[in-house]
């Protein structure tokens, strides 16, 4: 962290605010130009805040040189986490497909979708038990109820389970979950980071409406903190001022996010797209773009489903797809499970 001090800062107040910084373990590297006086911080300043830096009278401004994350930064940990998720591994060249409905709805219809994704290819089983919807009058999920359809999805198929949590007060049912998925409009929701950080499970952050990749990791960061470095980033589409799609998918962030970071990246098409014939260009695109992996929603008959029709695959297109997928990641060098 840089500090550019005012000119003529009286000397005693740029010493008290020295006194303090070394107090906070940093030291202190001045500089006087022949225009301006700075600061070097040497040391740990995550913990500094630079708005704390800046509203001292003799600070004329604050620039930050390092990155705000440390545990999540690829600087300090140059090599690819994997995370694993029952047998399948997610990153450092190994890939996997999440797939499942939107909501789960009934025990025939999960079953169905995850015999039918497992076949194709899908490792993993998504499915949403308690849903985050825009509409209070919207189907909200089965609850409770969804999570034993989905433990006896996993009963019957073996697939490990991935579905939503959207409050600390439900972390007992989640407690066998095998990834659990934090949603994009709780990736601020800092307690809930806390407590799924304390938890010591695998954790899927999707990306918020209008987050940026610095907020994303950060949101990372507030989980391992907790001693939890079992995180899976996405990204799910977000807000911009298009409106012929849901969101807008910011396919950039793969590469940005794996330089940001050593942890796995996967896509979500079809929040971002919202419409169900464009979610294998966005998948070709996430897998070229150099993805871990992808998250599809998948239903048995979409026309019918509660939640998120429109952008759900049939059985049949998502085996279609599987068959792209799967060359394509291979071909770039992916092992896929
Ligand atoms: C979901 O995956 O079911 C979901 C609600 O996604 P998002 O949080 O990305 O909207
Ligand atoms: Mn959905």
């Amino acid at each position: 962290m840089i500090i550019i001090l005012k000119q003529n800062a009286p000397e005693q107040q740029v010493q008290a605010l020295c006194d303090e910084l070394k107090a906070r373990g940093l030291q202190i590297h001045a500089s006087t130009g022949s225009e301006a006086r700075i600061l070097g911080l040497v040391g740990d300043t995550k913990a500094i805040a630079e708005s704390w830096v800046r509203a001292n009278p003799v600070v004329e401004d604050v620039r930050r040189v390092t990155e705000p994350y440390k545990k999540a930064n690829r600087k300090f940990h140059p090599a690819d986490t994997v995370v694993q998720v029952g047998n399948t591994k997610i990153g450092g060249g190994n890939f996997a497909v999440i797939a499942g409905p939107c909501s789960v709805e009934s025990e025939e219809q999960v079953l169905t979708v995850a015999r039918a994704v497992q076949t194709a290819g899908a490792s993993l089983l998504r499915g949403g038990a308690f849903k985050p919807r825009t509409s209070p009058y919207s189907f909200q999920g089965m609850r409770a109820e969804g999570l034993e359809l989905l433990r006896a999805a996993r009963e019957k198929t073996g697939m490990p389970i991935v579905t939503e949590i959207m409050n600390t007060e439900h972390l007992p049912l989640f407690e066998d979950v095998d990834l659990i998925q934090v949603g994009a409009r709780n990736m601020q929701n800092f307690e809930l980071l806390r407590a799924v950080g304390r938890m010591k499970r695998p954790v899927l952050l999707k990306r918020g409406l209008s987050a940026t990749l610095e907020e994303l990791v950060m949101s990372a960061e507030y989980i391992m903190a907790e001693g939890n470095d079992q995180v899976i980033l996405c990204e799910r589409g977000i807000r911009t001022f298009e409106t012929s799609m849901r969101n807008t998918l910011d396919i950039s962030a793969v590469p940005m996010l794996k330089k940001m970071t050593h942890l796995p990246v996967v896509i979500d098409p079809s929040h971002a797209a919202g419409i169900a014939w464009m979610v294998e260009p966005l998948a070709k695109a996430a897998v070229a773009a150099g993805a871990d992996g992808l998250m599809i929603e998948v239903h048995n008959d979409p026309a019918r489903a509660l939640c998120d029709g429109a952008q759900s695959l049939t059985p049949d297109q998502f085996a279609a797809l599987m068959g792209q997928i799967a060359p394509l990641a291979g071909y770039l060098g992916k092992r896929v499970n």
